[in-house]
C-alpha cells in the first residue's frame, strides 16, 4: 500500500512537472513567433531584392525605425568611433542598408581602418550609394547615402587604401550585415 502510493506521488510529480514545462515551451515559441511577425510588419519597405527606389517621408521612417537608426539615418547622427558594432569585424559577407535593404558594401572591400568606424574603400556597385556635398560643422565633406532610400550612410574620403584610394566611412548601426553563408537563402 505504501510503496503505491509512493508511486503515484512519483506520477503526480512528474505529469505537473511535464505539463508547466510544456506550457512554458509553447509560451516561448508563441513569443519569438510574435516578436518576428511584428519585425516583419515593422519595415514594409525593407527588402534585399527590389531596387526601386523609395519616396518615404520622414514622417513615416520615423514610426517604422529604432530611434538610434532614425536619428544616423535622417538626423545625420553619427556613432561614437570604436563603440559600434562592425568597426573592427571580419566576417565574410554582405552588408545592406539597415533602412532599406539595399545591397551596399560587400566584406571583400572592408579594411582595417583606424578611425573607429567599418570603412570600405568601395561599395557594392556604382549606383548603391548616392553623394552630397556637407558643410556641417565648417568641414568640406562628402556625405554618402543609400541609393534606394536615401538615409545618411557617413561620408567618404580620399585616403583609403587602393585600388580606389577611397574611404567610405560608415555607421554600424545604418548597415545590415548577412553572412555569406547565409546570402544563399535570400529571396
Ligand atoms: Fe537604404
Amino acid at each position: 500500500m505504501k510503496l503505491s502510493y509512493k508511486i503515484m506521488t512519483l506520477f503526480i510529480l512528474l505529469s505537473a512537472t511535464c505539463f508547466f514545462s510544456c506550457q512554458s515551451s509553447g509560451q516561448k515559441t508563441h513569443k519569438t513567433q510574435t516578436k518576428e511577425k511584428k519585425f516583419e510588419t515593422k519595415n514594409p519597405y525593407y527588402s534585399r531584392t527590389d531596387t526601386s527606389k523609395l519616396n518615404v517621408p520622414k514622417s513615416t521612417w520615423k514610426k517604422i525605425l529604432p530611434p538610434k537608426v532614425y536619428h544616423i539615418a535622417f538626423e545625420r547622427g553619427t556613432e561614437r568611433p570604436f563603440k559600434n558594432q562592425y568597426w573592427d569585424y571580419k566576417g565574410k559577407g554582405v552588408y545592406y542598408c539597415a533602412v532599406c535593404g539595399n545591397k551596399l558594401f560587400s566584406a571583400t572591400a572592408k579594411f582595417a581602418s583606424t578611425c573607429g568606424w567599418p570603412s570600405f574603400f568601395e561599395p557594392s556597385r556604382k549606383d548603391a550609394v548616392i553623394y552630397q556635398e556637407d558643410h556641417q560643422l565648417d568641414m568640406n565633406r562628402i556625405e554618402v547615402r543609400c541609393a534606394r532610400c536615401d538615409a545618411h550612410l557617413g561620408h567618404v574620403f580620399r585616403d583609403g587604401p587602393p585600388p580606389t584610394g577611397l574611404r567610405y566611412c560608415m555607421n554600424s548601426l545604418v548597415l545590415d550585415f548577412v553572412p555569406k553563408n547565409a546570402i544563399a537563402t535570400i529571396k
